[in-house]
């Protein structure tokens, strides 16, 4: 699976990484191969734009880690973006919504998109690694020999097959699966509902009136991953009509492309859940966007190396920090900081979450005005200050604390309260630096 592509890829960026320095130049020339190695790999023209469009700004935008190259540096950006574009962010793409038995899991798809194998290997996994009775059923009435198709699976991996009826509708093969699955005490129920070569109605129909009938926890469809940008207009096509949860990619062990893989959730939104790497019924892979970026680029060590960089840097900033702060050097700067940091953990609604016992001092707080809007109006404050002034607070005379009120728009009152906080703290983080209680303090900050 994207062979081509990483191929490409590590060729773009070994170049990339053995110059000590880069020019705004030498990072365009490698994008533009970027995108070239996209468009190869059959990513769609828009998705392949965007990826590298996003590179450059961060790429222009960042400033350059200590002990890592240039190079390395946009080798990681890159990974980041094709973590992104894979992920669109989520954490767990694989995770299956199956509480609650018995759950119904539809799988959808076009005939030959390897959907029958797909829902055996899936209800192997949940049974063998998940502990789960599963329950299959097939509603492909046309094809009698899809049915025994699934039931011969079934034995195979010692999961059960609903018994075939004949002459029955695909939602009465449904409600029948349905009832067996509450009756027989299964955990999950998988119905693979019947295919055919191109999308048309009567299909969608009864996809439909299956759906409406057992109301599916997960809708999983099934696109073979050879068929390129093909798959990802099946899927806007079924997840318009059907509404699906995820995306399992089938024959990916053939694909040295994977442009399907990379333009599938941008596009569809859909996540990529499963991918399927062969034949065999063990050939079920979870897709970790992390772990198919690694491998695109095959560059997982020097990821690896730019993280540590910056969490290095990182640490040595507090640790500089703190020092400062011990000897009572605590600037408006500094106080800015924490309290974006604030909002970013949630703001005081998170922050109080995180405390023990604070819910109930939650609304205390709130009645005396503490709340994510003054945290904001307390940065917009501090926003209105020159540097000087934010190094060095006691500076600041009646007119210009006016100035500063109005250029955030608010009182002086307001400005005269953070200043007595802002002197407040910088007061306790002398004292705890001598009775060296900062550091432990200081932990949860960053
Ligand atoms: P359906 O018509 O969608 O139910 O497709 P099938 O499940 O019958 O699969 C069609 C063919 O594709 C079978 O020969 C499968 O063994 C094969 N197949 C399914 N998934 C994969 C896969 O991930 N990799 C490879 N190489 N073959 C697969």
């Amino acid at each position: 699976m994207f062979e081509n592509l990483s191929d490409r890829l590590s060729g773009v960026f070994e170049r990339l990484t053995k110059q000590g320095a880069l020019s705004d130049e030498d990072v365009k020339t490698a994008l533009r191969e970027v995108r070239v190695a996209l468009l190869e790999a059959d990513v769609s023209l828009p998705v392949a734009r965007a990826f590298v469009k996003a590179v450059q700004d961060k790429a222009t935008g960042q400033a350059v880690t200590k002990s890592v190259t240039p190079g390395q540096q946009v080798v990681k950006i890159v990974h980041d973006e094709l973590v992104h574009v894979l992920s669109g962010d989520d954490a767990n793409p694989g995770e299956m919504k199956i509480d609650n038995p018995p759950a119904p899991i539809l799988m959808v798809g076009l005939q030959g998109s390897g959907k029958t194998t797909t829902t055996a290997k899936l209800a192997r996994r949940l049974s063998q690694r998940n502990g789960k009775r599963v329950l299959m059923a097939s509603l492909d009435v046309n094809r009698p020999a899809a049915m025994e198709q699934l039931a011969i699976l079934g034995q195979q991996i010692g999961v059960d097959t609903l018994p075939i009826v004949k002459g029955q509708t695909p939602v009465q093969i449904a409600t029948r699966a349905k009832q067996q699955a509450a009756l027989g005490g299964y955990d999950v129920y998988m119905l693979d509902t019947a295919g055919r070569l191109h999308i048309d109605d009567v299909l969608m129909d009864e996809v439909q009136s299956v759906r409406d009938v057992v109301k599916p926890r997960e809708t999983l469809l099934v696109v073979d991953g050879l068929t390129g940008q093909d798959a990802v207009n099946v899927a806007q096509e079924f997840d318009g009509k059907i509404g699906v949860s995820g995306v399992v990619l089938t024959r990916m062990d053939g694909d040295g492309r994977g442009g399907a893989a990379l333009s599938m959730r941008a596009i569809t939104g859909k996540p990529i859940k499963f991918v399927g790497l062969g034949e065999k019924m063990d050939a079920l892979e979870e897709f970790h966007p992390d772990r198919i970026a690694g491998r695109i680029l095959g560059m997982g060590d020097i990821v690896a190396l730019v993280e540590k960089a910056q969490e290095t840097i990182e640490a040595e900033q507090a640790e500089r920090m703190m020092k400062r702060f011990q000897k009572g050097q605590f600037s408006m700067n500094d106080l800015r900081m924490q309290l974006d940091q604030m909002l970013k953990m949630g703001g005081m609604e998170g922050l109080m979450g995180m405390m023990p016992g604070m819910g109930k001092m939650k609304g205390q707080m709130e009645g005396a005005g503490v709340d994510d809007r003054m945290l904001r109006r307390q940065i917009a404050l501090i926003n209105s200050m020159t540097k000087r002034e934010r190094a060095n607070p006691a500076l600041l005379q009646a007119s210009r604390k006016k100035r500063i009120a109005k250029g955030a728009g608010l009182e002086v009152a307001e400005l005269n309260k953070l200043l007595k906080m802002h002197r407040q703290m910088a007061d306790m983080m002398k004292k705890m630096g001598k009775k060296g209680m900062l550091k432990g303090a200081m932990k949860g900050m960053f």
